[in-house]
């Protein structure tokens, strides 16, 4: 009996296994095709300064309009974008796509000069040979002040292949674009990283910014994370704000921008311009 129930177990297991396989290899199809048939597109999340709700900057995120699944987020295709080397040429296009939406903006929306647009990098992009190419050919072709361009790697590129990686984001540095440390504090957290890289900006985790009203403990973790990123000198980003509490507590600790739900959720181009054109967001801010 108790060996009919672990066969009946293990056939389960196949058979669900084997559909995830026949799944992935379909998806693997399908991404191979997205780009050509221009099913990428970006939706883009406010940054704003906790002191006044200014939209300082809008971090661009990937979505894939799959024709029959509808819209699919990143965390189910970019692993295999990544996996495939698919991510190189789709990391191309992001780059041109944003930068080009940001001179869109730039030139349209008069108070909106200073504007920055953030875009997430792969660590696989950076074994492409040409990534400060791309990033140079993107910000020429649009004119793109350098300084309004903010690349954001995750900690998972430092610990791969340290010169390589160290040269290139200093070459990065050199031409004047902004760096972020996505994720902080999610990955291996060596803090030696901080400053041994070129790091303009510290983004401190969702899973940190959740924890404000839980333990005391949390709570000072939390606020040592922005001291840290502070004492550096690095704009600290909180990511995940969903609530006024939290919203609150990173103002009173001096974290520079937010990002959230709380704030605005990542949005369609048409939608970004309704919130660029107020250029505040005053939701959380709680203003009498
Ligand atoms: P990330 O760069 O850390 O982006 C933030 C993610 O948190 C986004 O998910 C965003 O929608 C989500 N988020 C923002 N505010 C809140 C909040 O208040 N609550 C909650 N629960 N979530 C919030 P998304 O768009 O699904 O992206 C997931 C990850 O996929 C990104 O994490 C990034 O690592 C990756 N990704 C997205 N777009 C790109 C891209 O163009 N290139 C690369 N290489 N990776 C990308
Ligand atoms: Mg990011
Ligand atoms: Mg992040
Ligand atoms: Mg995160």
């Amino acid at each position: 009996r108790a060996r009919n129930q672990a066969d009946l177990a293990y056939a389960f297991a196949d058979a669900s296994t084997d559909a995830q396989v026949r799944e992935q290899i379909q998806l693997e199809t399908e991404l191979h095709r997205a780009l050509e048939r221009e099913e990428f597109f970006l939706v883009f999340q406010p940054q704003v300064a906790l002191t006044d709700g200014c939209i300082v900057g809008l971090e661009a995120l990937l979505r894939w309009n799959h024709p029959s699944r509808g819209v699919v987020p990143p965390g189910q295709f970019i692993p295999l974008l990544e996996e495939t080397g698919l991510i190189i040429p789709a990391g191309e296009w992001i780059i041109d796509q944003a930068c080009a939406q940001a001179r869109t903006w730039l030139d349209t929306l008069p108070g909106q000069s200073s504007l920055r647009i953030a875009i997430n990098l792969s660590p696989r992009q950076f074994q492409s040979n040409n990534l400060l190419e791309q990033i140079k050919n993107a910000i020429t072709r649009y004119s793109i002040p350098p300084q309004q361009l903010e690349l954001e790697v995750t900690e998972s590129l430092l610990i791969e292949d340290f010169p390589g990686t160290h040269q290139l984001l200093s070459q990065l540095d050199t031409i004047g674009v902004r760096i972020a440390l996505d994720d902080f504090g999610t990955g291996y957290s060596a803090l030696t990283y901080l400053q041994a890289f070129p790091f303009h900006a510290m983004k401190v985790d969702r899973s940190f910014v959740s924890t404000v009203g839980g333990s005391r403990k949390s709570e000072a973790l939390l606020k040592t994370i922005v001291q840290i990123g502070k004492s550096l000198e690095l704009e600290v980003i909180a990511e995940g704000i969903e609530t006024k509490a939290q919203f609150d507590f990173l103002r009173k600790h001096d974290c520079d921008l937010g990002q959230g739900f709380g704030l605005a959720r990542p949005q369609p181009v048409g939608e970004v311009e309704a919130l660029l054109a107020k250029s505040h967001i005053r939701t959380l801010l709680g203003d009498e």
